[in-house]
């Protein structure tokens, strides 16, 4: 069976106390139990050669896996190819940052529609993937959680067929935001991983990148995380397709409780 890890977004929340830096972060979560933490670069690049001798080490040390979520600021289907360049340049900053910490997880959003069918839209992403930098590093293109945003897991998983550098990343609660509750029971887990399967081979399945966490949506789909026992996520189907589809890779918790439901997840999957 392949092995699933569980991890936070950003750093953990401790006793609050005392403010953690990646580095105590690190260290502080594989002390508690945890596996991994994405780091945001969402408003800037903050990893450079300053910290990352210390992330480095504390990573070796506990043996927590470390992936990025790359900036907000992202368009790759902007209409101005000055705005494409710059999206790519945000996206190539953040490969050259999680290198120096030996890791090689980019996690984004694609970018937006703006009026445009899917296969318009597509097509430009496509032909901007193909720019980015494919040397050590894995862009995972996320689930998106408004219809505005370009990404289901249908569009994602052909531009990963397409692209040998690009992954898709499962945001769960993305998907049932999108399409305003969409993800109310175990068959609909199971046939977001059967897409997956299907159309990137069972090794996507093997070293799938996941984020969970409860949401508030509209009809316009996401509004907000939540922790996951006060919002309507069903993580408890979830993890059961997880675990019958024998899904291995990262699991990261989005939300308020940052740490908390990292450990009710894996405390949940542990005792399937
Ligand atoms: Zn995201």
């Amino acid at each position: 069976m392949e092995k699933l890890l569980f991890g936070v977004s950003g750093l953990p929340l401790g006793d609050g106390k005392k403010k953690f830096n990646y580095a105590t972060g690190i260290e502080y979560l594989a002390r508690i139990g945890l596996d991994a933490m994405e780091m945001p670069f969402v408003r800037s690049v903050n990893v450079s050669e300053k910290n990352a001798p210390d992330i480095l080490r504390a990573k070796r040390d506990s043996g927590l896996y470390l992936s990025a979520h790359g900036s907000y600021y992202v368009n790759l289907n902007a209409g101005d190819e000055a705005l494409r360049e710059k999206s790519r340049e945000r996206l190539a900053a953040a490969a050259r940052a999680v290198r120096l910490v030996d890791a090689d997880i980019v996690v984004f959003h694609a970018g937006y529609y703006l009026g445009q069918e899917s296969a318009q839209a597509m097509a430009a992403v496509s032909e901007n993937l193909a720019l980015l930098p494919s040397e050590g590093v894995r862009f995972c293109l996320e689930t998106t959680g408004k219809p505005t945003q370009f990404g289901t897991v249908q569009e994602i998983a052909a531009l990963c067929t397409i692209h040998p550098h690009c992954r898709i990343c499962i945001d769960f609660a993305h998907i049932h935001a999108r399409d305003n509750g969409a993800l109310r029971g175990y068959a609909d887990f199971a046939a977001i991983l059967e897409h997956v399967g299907r159309e990137l081979g069972r090794s996507a399945l093997d070293d799938l990148h996941m984020h969970a966490a409860g949401i508030s949506y509209t009809a316009k789909g996401e509004r907000c995380h939540l922790p996951l026992r006060e919002s309507d996520f069903n993580y408890a189907a979830m993890l059961r397709a997880l675990k019958d589809f024998r899904v291995g890779g990262r699991l990261i918790a989005e939300g308020p409780l940052v740490e908390g439901d990292a450990l009710l997840l894996k405390e949940a999957y542990r005792r399937l």
